[in-house]
């Protein structure tokens, strides 16, 4: 059993059977999932993705500085991860969005220690902005946020089961691995579950990564656990 955990929710899953935006369902649901880890003592931190409105190496060019285009990526996954806020308090779920980014009439700046305190009075800490430096993403920002807060892993939510030996949308015999070394996720030019600068620092600071299918029931808790779900990445 983890007693912190990080988890990162990219944005095309809060999008969820929309095209962009926020499925509000599915945020409540997921709400309700993360209640579940919470109500057994389990702190739970998240870093939500912004890529269901913007995603800066996409929009940069045409006139846009890469810099601007991921400053509008954080501003996205402000937007995320305000809406959780209020989505997972509504479920019952004490929440705080701290932000990365300057943004004081929105959010609680982020401060290591307030987080702390917020993470031991049981309430959930959503991280707003990334890590609020440009030509990153929101997995590097996970990992180094689950650093930062002494987590004990990251959980990484996809739409598939975990980790596959082949992509499994383009082959039927592809095989979910259950573990993996951080230098064959790395090696492997298949292996696109998270970006190779995220993976690079779980390696050398030794943060373990578990690659899971969140949208099934009570999955987020069972790897809270430590039950063998998904794909554990160490
Ligand atoms: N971003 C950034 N610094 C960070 C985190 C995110 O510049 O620390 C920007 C970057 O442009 C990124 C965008 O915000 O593409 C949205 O995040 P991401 O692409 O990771 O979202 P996801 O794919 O998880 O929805």
């Amino acid at each position: 059993m983890y007693t912190r955990i990080l988890l990162k929710l990219s944005g095309e899953q809060l999008a969820g059977k929309f095209e962009s935006g926020i499925d509000a369902e599915l945020a409540a649901w997921l709400a309700r999932e993360v209640k579940k880890v919470a109500d057994t003592g389990t702190q739970v931190v998240i870093m939500v993705g912004g890529g269901n409105y913007a995603r800066g190496a996409q929009l940069a060019g045409h006139g846009i500085h890469r810099v601007t285009a991921d400053h509008i990526g954080m501003l996205a996954t402000m937007m995320n991860a305000l809406a959780l806020t209020d989505i997972f308090e509504t479920q019952g779920v004490p929440t705080r969005c701290l932000s990365n980014i300057f943004a004081e009439q929105v959010a609680e700046p982020f401060v290591h220690r307030l987080a702390i305190k917020h993470l031991e009075k049981g309430r959930v800490v959503i991280a707003g902005g990334g890590i609020g430096r440009p030509y990153l993403t929101t997995d590097t920002a996970a990992v180094s946020l689950a650093l930062e807060l002494d987590c004990q892993a990251v959980l990484k939510a996809t739409k598939v089961d975990g980790v596959y030996d082949e992509d499994p949308s383009k082959s039927n015999n592809a095989k979910l691995l259950s573990t993996l070394t951080y230098q064959e996720a790395v090696a492997n030019d298949a292996i696109k579950v998270m970006d190779k600068a995220a993976m690079g620092l779980a390696m050398e600071q030794h943060m373990p990564l578990v690659v899971f299918n969140a949208m099934t029931e009570d999955s987020i808790l069972k790897v809270a656990e430590g039950q063998p779900v998904g794909t554990s990445i160490s």
